[in-house]
């Protein structure tokens, strides 16, 4: 039985070491903030209410393991904004889940929902466990004793998870029925990523590789390069990345570049991206799937294509390997892949970067379209749900370029000064309570 428990010292960093470490999510994510907020002038009032989150829970989840013994995990919930509405965002399992982290993410969400401008604010949760080393069964009962543990919080007027890294459609079935269990009635609407049988959206699951493929697009358009032959390299090939490979690939760009945790492979003629998809479905990974080279994940973020996406974790772009980095253009599918201090680096070599909270916002978009749709009860074609989509993935996409060009600033601060204005919009407009 591996132990996966730690102990509660390393998930809280002190202040010291939290604001000293450039690759920390949370501070990389606030000195964003920052940048953004100055040249916004927000005013100090504002400024301070959204440097914090507003409910940081943290419980013990008791679970009783297949071997009869029982593990004590920590579990996260981390309401950051809810000026706009429900407070929304992922829920992960992942050794690396600590409080920091997921302070970062959920403010994260509340920009990513503002910048698309669907009424929420952001949150993010976690579990820290491994759970490709845990059961059917025992996955079922983390779920259920964290849903239980954040109870007080979930809602869907207040907080409504979806998946997050190593979550899926099962876990969000398990979390909804827990909570509805609770309530005595069946409450869907409480979670989206859903099964589609138990009220979750068509084209959910595709959202966010989808929303990626629509913004990486537009900036090939924008840059006024070919979409049919552009080269494309993929980090990641989980829901996002192996998604996104296959709709740019639909579309007419060349995937010459791949990977997962187990490594990559580099193919220049361009893969078959379903075929890769089915080796993942039948051996769960890419290992020995042996189509052209293999290569690192390291390596993968240095090839020379027109399209980078990473589209696994968090800081993978850092001021070690950004100089090193040839694409024309980064298109962020996971949620931080960029340290802050990578930022300029690449804005000195030229390079258009399409921020995580806009190029990764169809997921969360969809996930919006899915409770809408649980609280009307009224059901959406899957052409209907792509093509509203589309046209939040776009618009978003031109009025972030249009104040990167008014501002002379990046893709990322713009989007963050669209995000700030709108969430500052709002605390003005409510004023505080007192
Ligand atoms: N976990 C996804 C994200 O980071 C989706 C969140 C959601 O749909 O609430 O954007």
């Amino acid at each position: 039985m591996p132990d996966l428990r730690l102990p509660t010292d390393t998930i809280v960093l002190p202040d010291k070491d939290r604001f000293l470490n450039e690759e920390n999510p949370f501070e990389a994510m606030m000195s964003r903030f920052d940048r953004a907020a100055q040249l916004l002038d927000l005013e100090p009032g504002i400024y301070k209410v959204l440097r914090h989150a507003e409910k940081e829970i943290t419980v013990s989840i008791p679970v009783m393991m297949d071997s009869g013994e029982v593990e004590v995990f920590t579990g996260i919930r981390v309401l950051h904004n809810t000026s706009r509405g429900p407070a929304k965002g992922g829920i992960r399992f992942d050794m690396n889940v600590s409080l920091d982290e997921v302070k970062a993410l959920a403010a994260w969400m509340t920009w990513k929902c503002a910048v698309v401008n669907i009424p929420f604010g952001g949150a993010k949760g976690g579990v820290i466990c491994d759970p490709h080393k845990m059961s059917v069964g025992e996955l079922e009962r983390v779920t259920r004793r964290y849903t239980s543990g954040i109870m007080a919080t979930l809602g869907p007027d207040s907080d409504v998870p979806a998946p997050d890294v190593n979550t899926n459609e099962r876990v969000m079935a398990w979390l909804m029925d827990t909570y509805s269990m609770h309530k005595g009635y069946t409450v869907n609407a409480v979670t989206t990523g859903k099964p589609v049988e138990m009220g979750g959206s068509l084209g959910r699951r595709e959202a966010t590789g989808r929303g990626v493929m629509l913004t990486a697009l537009q900036a090939l358009e924008h840059l006024k390069m070919p979409v049919k032959g552009a080269t494309v390299a993929v980090q990641g090939f989980g829901n996002v990345g192996s998604i996104g490979a296959q709709l740019l690939a639909e579309a007419g760009c060349k995937v010459i570049a791949i990977s997962d945790r187990t490594g990559g492979w580099y193919y220049p003629k361009g893969f078959d991206v379903p075929d890769a998809m089915s080796y993942v479905k039948q051996h769960k990974t890419l290992e020995g799937y042996g189509k052209g080279d293999a290569m690192t994940n390291e390596q993968l973020l240095e090839v020379e294509v027109d399209v980078l996406v990473p589209a696994a974790l968090e800081n993978v772009i850092t001021t070690k390997n950004a100089e090193q980095i040839k694409a024309k253009i980064i298109c962020e599918g996971a949620n931080g892949p960029t340290t802050a201090a990578a930022d300029s680096i690449l804005d000195a070599k030229g390079i258009f970067v399409v921020p995580d909270i806009l190029a990764n916002a169809g997921g969360v978009t969809v996930s919006y379209f899915e409770w809408v749709q649980n609280r009307g009860g009224y059901y959406w074609t899957e052409q209907t749900v792509n093509d509203r989509l589309r046209e939040i993935m776009v618009n978003s996409f031109r009025e972030v370029l249009k104040l990167s060009q008014q501002h002379k600033v990046n893709m990322r601060t713009a989007a963050y000064m669209v995000a700030i204005s709108r969430v500052a919009t709002v605390h003005r407009l409510r004023g505080i309570y007192a």
